[in-house]
């Protein structure tokens, strides 16, 4: 028979009686883990996550988005069977979701958390709370002292601090209780307690001063639980079964992440069978191997070492596995101090900076050893870097993704770093698993020395005092990974990199220039083929792409010819695109708008008309405005604008017939092609045969509408689809979507458009996994048949039919073969450098596909530019973005979850809805909400997604987020102005970083 367990309103704070459902993030029937959020709720104080402690699959009835919930009162229910959507009411439910992760009657356990990777075993610093006393959410109960640091434990219950408490000193393995917390004051330091055999206790320790008795000791089990040790390769298939062998399934999965041969093991387990402990046994720890070294006994009464001094010592051990050789040069650090100076960074900083750029030609530096025989090929730069800590000691924070970060970036994370590293205060991640170390002593006079690298990374590099030859740098270098050609080849680089700063620190604004552009050293030095041309550049095509790459040429003082087929330049942009569509939305806007006046108690507005001849008139004016304008600008810039159609007559000469037929050839140094992408019309009988009669139109001919249509049947479900669909809802014309695909706005990061999708299908009617028939009919009179998922045949009669079923480049026309251009289906294809199969001819803007947008056409016109200029630059769809003007308008700036996870990013996400804003509740603009993407690694916010009124104008921060390489720490700590939308990024930073805390400390 099924169990289901209630997953209850926890308490999330002394004054919380109740709690409001804010989003349900697991759907019914979704697989639920441990320690998975299932849902947010809305406190009195905050947004916080659900979290359960049950495995099972999640079931309704669940509590409606929105509902007020008693503290106790079920949310919803987790199952233990598959396919079980919803209980019945009169099914038995068993106990709470949440309480099940106490299973004992002395409290919760409070237990020794990992803390870094190679952590096994903790020591108890202070006690920061006495038995008895009140514990509320996030309160830190106690320090302990890891092998690298000392840290909080902070607790994420609420209750009462109860013993058996481990006493300050003694060392408790993780995993196993340090104390309990009760919920009731009166079961402090309860002596009936029984604690399951799953609780790993090593040691009790008695409190002092204490009026009851304790327990005499805890269970402790038999077997440590086998962790696998930091060189385990997670996701590794299982080692094979040992022929006449019992292996339990764990051993056989940690032998596989460990490399261990089952056959040579004895088991230990009931019946001989080899568990865990025997495999994780088979390779000697660090401490294994320090102890089995041969030892030289010295007279004298030694101390025991704290921890930390112990990880050291096993640490060092371990490097001596390492074959290890030195490389020393000087270098001159003058200019590089200067310039950080100049940039306001340090100079250490600007060292580490360096390090990274150099390594872009020897990316082998930043590997490592894996045993056994195997490189870890690395392209993150996360260095380490030697701090003194206010003990005496040496603590090594991490300043992560450093080859993308830039320089101001870098300063924002080691003046966070380094005041936490003197005191110890670092979190696991911020000192577990550099990929290079940086040790500088210089500070302290030394004239050389040399820094001994541990296993995991395969240079470290020392710096001393600057002498009369220079700074000297000395590398000690692992030689299973480097030879001593890498190494001095590494050096010579870094020595140049330093002492040419100007390289790669851009002229005084390190900050806003993008880490891209700024890092890159090695970018293939470009010029224009010498000749005697009668342009150095030709551009095709005047629309955002070959416009923008035009006036940056121009600017930078090249002679260049942009031919362009139409009177102005704008391309699709201006005349059919961007801009008509939202001079179009922009008097919908006014339409759909004011039929919410009279909620906020506006009468009288709600039902306003519409002047269609006065619509199109502004229209026209706004692009013919701004036509003239572009073309007295290009002019203005001694761009020469030839009108006409160009097309290849060779590598290095285009013809171009101008509108009265005259035919020109110009012979070019460089190309760039910027033709964009026409409406694609797929072959639907009568949908090709009806454009010329205007019964069917696409989104180049739509604009000829002498009315707008009173029913529209539009064929295809994306962006361009979806923004006409709703224009022309307002302006009260019905609407049919067809959508041969199973959902409609595939382009859109799925929940954002799942949620835009439930929007919209509340206004026009959409039908997915249609057929099209055929299209049939005369303008005002058409007719559409179409099937339905069903096969059901149906017919839709309407005005017109808009073909919305994408664009395609045509490039049919440009003879790409006389010019040595290779395709890649429809488009271009190029590299990130926007340059073609033929490397001084360039192509740009939708002609290469990909993201067919205004800005990435227009920010890919400048990249071949400056290419073409022999700067460094390069096209990162990663940090690209887009707005889809629906309503509310969907839009994205980076990454999504999914997407940065297929890249091996390890990505975190978090949204909150736009119905808990306080000005969207104002303006009635409370639908959708606002997602965060960022690297769990580094902290850097890698997207933001949007489904929100303003998405427009909001975007705009989330861009600067993602293109500065900013941390949700800059953002949780960014003052956002009150009341605005923007506050919800604060939000956002700071709910990542608490999940981030609290998974760390799991
Ligand atoms: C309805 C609609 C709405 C849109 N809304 C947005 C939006 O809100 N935001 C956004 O970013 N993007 C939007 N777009 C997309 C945007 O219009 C294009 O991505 C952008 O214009 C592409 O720029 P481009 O320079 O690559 O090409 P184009 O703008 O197409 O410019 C190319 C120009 O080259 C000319 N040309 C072609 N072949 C030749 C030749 N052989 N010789 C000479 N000239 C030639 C063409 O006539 C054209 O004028 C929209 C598109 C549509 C259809």
């Amino acid at each position: 028979m099924s169990q289901h367990y209630a997953i209850t309103m926890p308490q999330l704070s002394d004054t919380m009686t109740e709690g409001v459902v804010v989003t349900w993030e697991k759907q019914p029937g979704d697989k639920v883990e441990r320690g998975d959020i299932v849902a947010t709720v809305e406190t009195d104080k905050a947004i916080m996550d659900v979290e359960v402690f049950k495995a099972g699959y999640l079931a309704g009835p669940l509590a409606e988005v929105g509902a007020t919930i008693p503290v106790g009162g079920a949310l919803g229910y987790i199952t233990d069977t598959a396919g079980d959507l919803a209980i019945e009411a009169n099914e038995v439910v068993e106990e709470k979701a949440q309480t099940e992760m106490i299973p004992h009657h002395a409290g919760t356990p409070i237990v020794m958390p990992q803390l870094s990777d190679t952590m096994t075993e903790g020591v108890v610093v202070t006690w920061e709370k006495e038995p008895g006393d009140a514990i509320k959410r996030g309160d830190i109960v106690a320090t302990v002292e890891t092998d690298k640091a000392i840290m909080d434990v902070e607790v994420f219950q609420e209750g009462f601090l109860s013993g058996p408490l481990a006493d300050v000193g003694s060392v408790v393995e993780v995993g196993h209780p340090m104390a309990f917390i009760v919920s009731d004051a009166g079961k402090v330091n309860d002596t009936g307690v029984t604690i399951g055999a799953d609780h790993k206790v090593k040691e009790s320790h008695p409190i002092k001063h204490s009026d009851t008795p304790r327990p005499a000791s805890l269970h402790i089990p038999k077997t440590a639980p086998a962790t696998a040790p930091a060189v385990s390769h997670p996701g590794a298939a299982p080692a094979p079964r040992a022929v006449g062998r019992k292996v339990s399934p764990y051993a056989r999965k940690l032998a596989g992440q460990m490399g261990v041969d089952l056959k040579s093991l004895a088991g230990s387990g009931p019946e001989g069978i080899v568990i865990a402990a025997d495999v994780a046994r088979a390779r000697p720890s660090m401490a294994e191997v320090a102890h089995s070294l041969p030892q030289v006994d010295v007279p004298g009464t030694g101390r025991a070492m704290s921890s930390m001094e112990k990880a050291v010592s096993h640490a060092m051990t371990a490097s001596l596995t390492l074959p290890t050789f030195d490389v020393t040069m000087n270098i001159d650090t003058g200019k590089l101090t200067k310039a950080a100076k100049a940039q306001g960074v340090s100079v250490t900083v600007a060292i580490a900076k360096a390090c990274s750029v150099a390594m872009e030609k020897f990316p082998r530096m930043n590997w490592a050893y894996q045993p056994v025989d195997k490189l870890v090929e690395r392209p993150n730069h996360d260095f380490g870097v030697a701090v003194k800590s206010d003990d005496g000691g040496l603590v090594v924070p991490i300043i992560n993704g450093i080859e993308h970060k830039s320089l101001a970036a870098m300063q924002a994370d080691w003046n966070d770093l380094v005041p936490r590293a003197r005191i110890r205060k670092l979190a696991p991640r911020e000192f577990a698993n550099p990929t290079f170390t940086i040790s500088n002593m210089g500070m302290f006079g030394v004239t050389h020395f040399t820094a001994i690298p541990t296993p995991g990374i395969a240079a470290i590099l020392a710096i001393s005092a600057t002498g009369p030859q220079g700074t000297p740098f000395n590398i000690t270098a692992d030689h299973r990974v480097l030879n001593g050609a890498d190494v001095a080849g590494y050096m010579a680089e870094l020595k140049q990199v330093i002492e040419a700063p100007e390289a790669w620190i851009a002229g005084g604004a390190p900050a806003a220039a993008s880490a891209a552009t700024q890092a890159k050293t090695s970018a293939p030095a470009f010029s224009i083929p010498e000749g005697s041309w009668d342009y150095p550049v030709v551009v095709i095509g005047g629309g955002p792409g070959g416009e923008d790459c035009a006036r940056d040429l121009a600017d930078h003082g090249i002679k260049v010819a942009m031919v362009h087929n139409e009177p102005f330049p704008g391309g699709e942009c201006l005349w059919r695109g961007c801009i008509p569509s939202k001079a179009w939305r922009a008097a919908a806007d006014i339409i759909r708008n004011r039929a919410h006046d009279n909620e906020i108690g506006i009468t009288g507005t709600d039902k306003p008309k519409m002047d269609w001849a006065q619509i199109e008139k502004h229209r026209r004016w706004v692009q013919q405005s701004r036509g003239e304008m572009a073309l007295k600008t290009d002019k203005g810039m001694k761009i020469d604008v030839i009108e006409g159609y160009g097309e290849f007559v060779d590598a290095h000469t285009v013809k171009v017939t101008s509108p009265d037929g005259a035919i020109r050839n110009i012979s070019f140094g460089a190309a760039v092609i910027a033709t964009g992408a026409p409406a694609f019309v797929p072959p639907i009988p009568g949908a090709r045969e009806n454009l010329s009669t205007g019964g069917v139109v696409t989104s180049d001919t739509i604009w000829n509408l002498a009315n707008p249509p009173k029913k529209m049947a539009i064929v295809g479900g994306g962006v361009i689809g979806v923004e006409m669909a709703q224009i022309f809802r307002d302006f009260g014309c019905e609407i049919l979507m067809l959508e041969r695909n199973e959902r409609i706005l595939a382009e859109v990061e799925e929940e954002i458009a799942k949620t835009l999708i439930g929007l919209l299908e509340k206004e026009i009617a959409v039908v997915t996994n249609a057929s099209i028939d055929g299209v049939t009919g005369t303008p005002g009179k058409m007719s559409v048949a179409y099937k339905s998922n069903g096969g059901e045949a149906k017919k839709f009669d309407c005005d017109v039919v808009l073909m919305a079923t994408g664009k395609r480049p045509d490039t049919s026309k440009l003879n790409l073969d006389k010019a040595g251009v290779a395709l890649d289906g429809a488009a271009i294809k190029v590299n990130s450098r926007c340059q073609t199969s033929q490397p001084h001819i360039f192509a740009v803007g939708d002609v290469i596909g990909g993201y067919m947008l205004a800005h990435t056409a227009a920010t890919q016109g400048r990249v071949a530019a400056d290419t073409i200029l022999g700067h460094d630059a390069e096209y990162d769809q990663d940090r690209d973005c887009a707005v889809t003007f629906s309503r509310p308008q969907a839009g994205f700036v980076g990454l999504s979850v999914a997407q940065a996870k297929a890249k091996g990013i390890d990505a975190v996400e978090a949204k909150m809805p736009m119905s808990i804003d306080a000005k969207a509740m104002i303006t009635g603009e409370t639908d959708g909400m606002i997602k965060m993407v960022a690297d769990k690694t580094t902290g850097r916010i890698i997207g933001v997604h949007f489904l929100a009124d303003h998405t427009d104008t909001l975007i705009g921060t989330g861009v600067m987020m993602v293109a500065g390489d900013m941390t949700l720490t800059q953002v949780a700590k960014a003052i956002f102005p009150h009341p605005t939308q923007t506050e919800l990024f604060g939000e956002l930073a700071r709910r990542i970083l608490a999940r981030l805390r609290r998974t760390a400390k799991k």
